[in-house]
């Protein structure tokens, strides 16, 4: 299976093209490279108003990269677009040096670049609702993120100590049975839920407990993934 690719995509009438990168889509059970320019088109903006001013027939889209890894994939797509930075023909604005780890931008469109800046400076620093919040996390749900994202992350993260590094998790006692565990284990299996109080209770968030994880090992031993992210790991 193919995690992810670069394409290529060429307008016929102006022989104009870009350069995209694609990651697998975890909510989407086709293999990436199966529907490109059947149901995926492209991602960038650019593109879609060049594709809405000519029309999907009027382009071609190819893959020239493809790889179980997608942070090489994406490494490529940079590479491809810094090889063709100066024909006039090429669409993309901007790529990302992955031997340098810089970026390079140059104005295709000179007002829809002013628009750009513009909303970008108007959005800075502005909290975002709730709302917006929420809809973020909904979309981030099951994805694997880009590798460009990722890479990101990981960079912001080298050389920092993370928060947790060498500290134990405070512990407590059960108010009934005086035995000491972590908070989490405090209050799912002591506390209220003290099998010397509430048996019931107790043993009904194991049948649960054991019940998650019996669904997670099908799913993991019959290759699917596993329908809920819920049951990835048990929350009571
Ligand atoms: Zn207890």
């Amino acid at each position: 299976m193919t995690n992810a690719y670069v394409y290529k995509i060429t307008n016929k009438i102006n022989n104009t093209f870009y350069f995209g990168y694609r990651y697998r889509n975890q909510t989407l059970k086709i293999n990436p490279v199966d529907d490109i320019w059947i149901n995926y088109f492209t991602s960038s903006n650019r593109m879609k108003k060049e594709i809405l001013k000519y029309g999907k027939h009027n382009f071609t889209a190819e893959i020239i990269f493809e790889s179980v890894d997608s942070l090489e994939c994406w490494k490529q797509e940079q590479i491809v677009i810094k090889q063709h930075w100066g024909d006039t023909l090429l669409l993309n604005g901007k790529y990302h040096d992955p031997f340098s780890n810089k970026e390079y931008h140059r104005r295709i469109n000179i007002t829809s670049e002013k628009t750009r800046l513009k909303m970008s400076a108007s959005r800075k620093g502005k909290p975002k609702t709730l709302e917006h919040r929420q809809k973020i996390a909904k979309s981030n749900t099951g994805q694997i993120g880009s590798a460009q994202k990722r890479q990101k992350l990981s960079e912001a993260r080298k050389g920092k100590t993370p928060h947790n590094k060498g500290k134990s998790p405070p512990k407590f006692e059960c108010i009934h049975c005086k035995k000491i565990a972590s908070n989490a284990n405090i209050n799912k299996w002591h506390n209220n839920n003290c099998k010397t109080i509430n048996p019931e209770k107790h043993y009904e968030n194991a049948t649960q407990i054991r019940n998650l994880w019996q669904i997670r090992t099908q799913c993991l031993t019959g290759g699917i993934r596993t329908p809920d992210p819920r049951l990835r790991r048990p929350l009571l």
